[in-house]
């Protein structure tokens, strides 16, 4: 791999860079689709004695840097117009993976009130409990709580936009601006929109997280997530989380999502573009009790994720039905194109069923306290998810119209 060609890369647009950027055809064979190195580890130099073993540069062993974990890295960095990145083996890892290279005992985090569970769980259990991180969960779409959480001791802000499952959209260039005034950094996880929608350093964050499982990876079959910075930190990153913590990406599943990963601009527009129809749809529903999604002007963040969002509001939205909490599990029954099934960012749709007994209901919008969906729009034909959605009401026998 030349630099060269990534830096002519760099200069293209999004779309081909997704295609080209941190792969070329293999100067030694020729093939022009990147070979799966499967290797553990790699044959050392004549002279290995004063080789540093921590190292990620050279390829030494696998959990230091794989040779397809590179070529992501490469990519996923070009395509967030991020100076550098590290891959790891799920989103969750690279969450964990940068929060335990950026903290230490006695530092305060503000975390949003709608994030990823894992992230609720690092901040409000289990980091807190074992390793004394002070944390506050803040509603980030109020600038005012925000302020008002800071302490001396505070090092780290952290939010989705849009948030996991309310869709809630925060202000990333407020948050920036209040955080750098103070000191505190800030990091956005930002899977719900994808780099195709939102580059959280054009807003100037510190660090984005992807999980590389979903919309990046886009077909459902493997796991990893990346996490983008400065290269400083992100080799703080590598020899921490990675090299002395693990969490390594496999070969495979890098090479699968760096493969898939060519076609997701394309994906995304899709997906953007039938979940702005769908839930215009269920919005004009009798029997929905409400539809959480960005892209509708009825929604509370919509004007500020137009600024945010640029080419469309996602794939994912929340709804809620007008019944009691067996009507969702007996309408899912009916559904033939949309699989219940947790996750997002697949080809094809899926629906979740979250209850009333959901451990974080409390910090969601009164709406959703009753049970919801959330559901994962995929990039069928967006009238077949329609009718889907309306047989399956229509055989519970719930009002619908066109
Ligand atoms: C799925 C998800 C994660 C976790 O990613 P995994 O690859 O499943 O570990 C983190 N954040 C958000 C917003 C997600 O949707």
């Amino acid at each position: 791999m030349s630099n060269s060609h990534d830096e002519v890369v760099k200069k293209m647009s999004f779309q081909t860079q997704a295609i080209h950027g941190g792969v070329e055809a293999d100067p030694a064979t020729g093939a022009i689709e990147p070979s799966i190195y499967m290797a553990n580890s790699f044959a050392l130099p004549y002279d290995p004695s004063s080789m540093n073993w921590s190292a990620s540069e050279d390829n030494i062993y696998t959990r230091n840097g794989g040779v397809n974990q590179g070529a992501l890295e490469r990519r996923i960095a070009m395509l967030h117009g991020a100076e550098d990145c590290v891959a790891l083996a799920s989103g969750v890892a690279a969450l964990s993976g940068l929060f335990f290279s950026r903290l230490k005992k006695g530092d305060h985090v503000i975390f949003s009130t709608v994030t990823y569970v894992a992230t609720y769980r690092i901040f409000n259990e289990l980091w807190t409990e074992k390793w004394g991180i002070e944390t506050s969960i803040v509603d980030c779409t109020d600038i005012e709580k925000v302020k008002a959480a800071i302490k001396p001791n505070t090092k780290l802000i952290h939010f989705e936009t849009p948030g996991n499952p309310t869709l809630c959209i925060c202000d990333i260039e407020a948050i920036v601006k209040l955080a750098h005034e103070n000191n505190i950094q800030v990091s956005v996880d930002n899977t719900f929109s994808s780099p195709y929608n939102t580059k959280p350093f054009e807003f100037g964050v510190d660090y984005v997280v992807e999980s590389l499982t979903k919309y990046i990876n886009g077909h459902g079959d493997s796991m990893g997530g990346a996490i983008l910075g400065p290269k400083a930190d992100m080799d703080k990153v590598r020899y921490e989380s990675q090299v002395n913590i693990g969490g390594v990406i496999s070969p495979f599943n890098a090479w699968l999502i760096q493969r898939g990963c060519q076609t997701f601009p394309l994906r995304m527009q899709v997906h953007n573009d039938n979940a702005l129809y769908v839930a215009k749809w269920l919005e004009k529903q009798p029997c929905v009790s409400f539809v959480a999604y960005p892209g509708l002007p009825s929604f509370k963040g919509h004007e500020l994720a137009k600024k945010q969002m640029k080419h469309g509001f996602g794939g994912v939205l929340s709804f809620g039905l007008k019944g009691e909490h067996d009507l969702y599990n007996r309408v899912v029954t009916h559904l033939n194109v949309f699989t219940s099934a947790v996750s997002l960012g697949n080809a094809g749709s899926l629906i979740v069923f979250l209850g009333e007994d959901d451990e974080r209901m409390y910090l969601y919008p009164e709406e959703f306290h009753n049970g919801f969906y959330r559901v994962a729009i995929g990039i069928e034909d967006k009238d077949d998810l329609v009718n889907d959605l309306k047989q399956a009401f229509v055989a519970e026998g719930l009002e619908v119209v066109d």
